[in-house]
């Protein structure tokens, strides 16, 4: 018979292959073995049918209308996650706020984001609310997850460096959060239901924190806020605007993502340059 034993490097190996395909976390604390859990219950035969009552003699009525011949189901099933419903519910929840401290609650408080069932926290913003520069990232990574706050990891140190380049820190000088609030598993690059469901919640962010300056992180970024398939070497650099509900225009400036910069440092040149625009842009507008 083969020898089933499992040599030490095979699952090495397959450990690393499943963290080169994002899969680097539990879902659970405890594995479950689902060799052993107990099969699903047979399903229960359907009961025939009653006749229906006999109803009274009824007087002639106009043809039902087709609609009316579906029967209605018995009681409305839950809203699947992610619906068109949900979103209308999404952006209706967003506007109805009319603070950042009611919209953080909102969003704390949302279900409708499936990346919710599997992130461990809720990560809303960081920095100074009502700051000049209001940054917006893509999603929260693992060390965001785990302490509930946007750009605490190596890329968000970057971040903090190179606005510190332009006298900008997190203490006044800018606030910070992402085009989404919760965790993609595995840093997987998420739907674009999910996206929708939390862009309904920045558009919001941004109306409320107002910044002068708009900075988007990031190509997702960049697509998802304006609204654009543009990729982001094109569009990064160039001043855009950005339309407030109230008909505001936000002077926006697309960059490159700091986690881009980590693995690109020859690009910090040009992100160099977009800081320097940011800062002359302030000045003009705070003169
Ligand atoms: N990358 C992002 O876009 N946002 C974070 O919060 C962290 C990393």
């Amino acid at each position: 018979m083969a020898d089933m034993a499992i040599a030490t490097e095979d699952l090495v190996a397959l450990l690393r292959w499943y963290i080169d395909q994002g899969v680097d976390e539990a879902i659970d604390e405890e594995q479950v073995d689902r060799f052993a859990l107990p099969s699903p219950a047979p399903a229960l035969p359907t009961p025939a049918l009653a006749p229906p009552a006999r109803a009274p003699a009824a007087r002639p009525v106009a043809p039902a209308p087709l609609r009316s011949l579906v029967p209605a189901p018995a009681t409305r099933g839950p809203v699947p996650i992610e619906s068109p419903q949900l979103l209308e519910d999404a952006r209706a929840l967003a506007e109805s706020c009319a603070t950042l401290a009611e919209l953080e609650a909102a969003v704390r408080g949302f279900d409708g984001c499936v990346l919710k069932r599997t992130a461990k926290n809720t990560v809303f913003a960081d920095g100074t609310p009502g700051a000049p520069v209001m940054v917006v990232g893509e999603a929260p990574g693992a060390d965001e997850d785990r302490l509930g706050k946007p750009f605490v990891g190596v890329s968000g140190q970057l971040m903090d460096r190179m606005m510190e380049a332009i006298g900008l820190t997190r203490e006044g000088g800018f606030y910070i959060t992402n085009i989404l609030f919760w965790r993609p598993p595995g840093n997987r690059t998420p739907t674009v239901a999910e996206q929708a469901m939390c862009l309904a919640f920045t558009r919001r962010h941004i109306e409320l924190a107002r910044p002068k300056v708009l900075l988007l992180a990031g190509g997702t970024s960049v697509k998802a806020v304006l609204d654009t398939t543009e990729g982001i070497t094109r569009m990064r650099g160039k001043w855009v605007s950005y339309r407030l509900g109230d008909g505001t225009e936000l002077p926006t400036m697309p960059t490159f993502h700091p986690a881009y910069l980590l693995r690109t440092p020859a690009s910090k040149r040009l992100s160099w340059l977009d800081l320097l625009a940011i800062d002359k842009k302030l000045k003009e507008l705070s003169p």
